[in-house]
């Protein structure tokens, strides 16, 4: 397979991801006990992941969405980052779970949290079914992560190169 001239190499199929999905969903469920949980999605990358994870979830779900933006290439970031989007629920004395795509230099999740954090959440966490460790920049990571991967562009599954991709069932390296 190949998007704008370069091929695209498997890195996680499908069977994988929604394995990895349904662990996650378990193990969320059993942070939050039951209780009411407000899941916040991060447009665009993770509405894919978001949509798998939320229906593997157990309890009072409500969901929401927020768009953020940093300053960048095609594939490369260059830190600030710029909230497009709000939620449109207010999570004073809520549980909160904020889910994205992937971590990478983690000022991403790290921008979302301390700008939730002051929102006054009765409990925060954040999700990311990848995790770019050896790029990260800031000190943070996600409390539930799905798969470490290497240093490699990775497009499916939601996540897009150009807006490409984002359509693939599988996550793929670009080559
Ligand atoms: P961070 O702020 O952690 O550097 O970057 C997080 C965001 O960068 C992700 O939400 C995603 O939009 C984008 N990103 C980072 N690495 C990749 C990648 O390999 N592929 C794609 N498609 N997006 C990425």
């Amino acid at each position: 397979m190949e998007i704008r001239g370069r091929k695209l190499e498997l890195l996680i199929p499908e069977d994988k991801i929604q394995e990895k999905v349904k662990e996650l969903a378990k193990a969320i469920s059993r942070e939050f006990n039951g209780e009411e949980l407000y899941v916040i999605g991060i447009l665009k990358g993770s509405f894919m992941f978001f949509a798998d994870l939320v229906r593997n979830l157990e309890g009072k779900i409500f969901i929401d969405f927020m768009q953020v933006s940093s300053y960048k290439t095609e594939m490369e970031s260059f830190g600030e980052v710029i909230f497009i989007k709000d939620m449109s629920v207010d999570i004073k004395d809520k549980n909160v779970l904020i889910v994205d795509d992937i971590i990478d230099t983690g000022r991403t999740l790290k921008a979302l949290v301390e700008a939730l954090s002051l929102r006054d959440p009765k409990k925060l966490k954040t999700c990311v079914l990848l995790d770019k460790r050896e790029r990260r920049e800031v000190d943070y990571n996600a409390d539930f992560y799905g798969f470490e991967i290497p240093n490699k562009f990775v497009v499916g599954y939601g996540l897009d190169w150009a807006e490409e991709g984002r359509n693939l069932k599988e996550i793929y390296a670009v080559v």
